[in-house]
């Protein structure tokens, strides 16, 4: 594999699914560490998420998970 990025970050293991989120998503934090930071994902769509992320989830009913909000809360960085 040549990868030719010329600097020593370390590699995502994989990028993140984000799909279309549907009236009925469903957010919360899976087992699954991505980059070290915790990984939440969506049971409806798939879509997953880390705090990292620009964006935030929301759930079907429009509010942000509680876990999403505390994990917001914890600032930026590595767990
Ligand atoms: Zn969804």
């Amino acid at each position: 594999m040549n990868v030719g990025l010329g600097h020593d970050e370390p590699v995502t293991d994989r990028d993140l699914v984000i799909s279309a989120c549907r009236s009925e998503c469903s957010w919360s934090e899976t087992a699954d560490r991505l980059d070290g930071e915790r990984l939440f994902a969506c049971e409806a769509c798939g879509s997953e998420w880390v705090r990292s992320q620009p964006w935030t989830p929301v759930d079907w009913e429009g509010y942000v998970p509680d876990a999403v909000q505390s994990e917001r809360a914890r600032g930026p960085g590595p767990s």
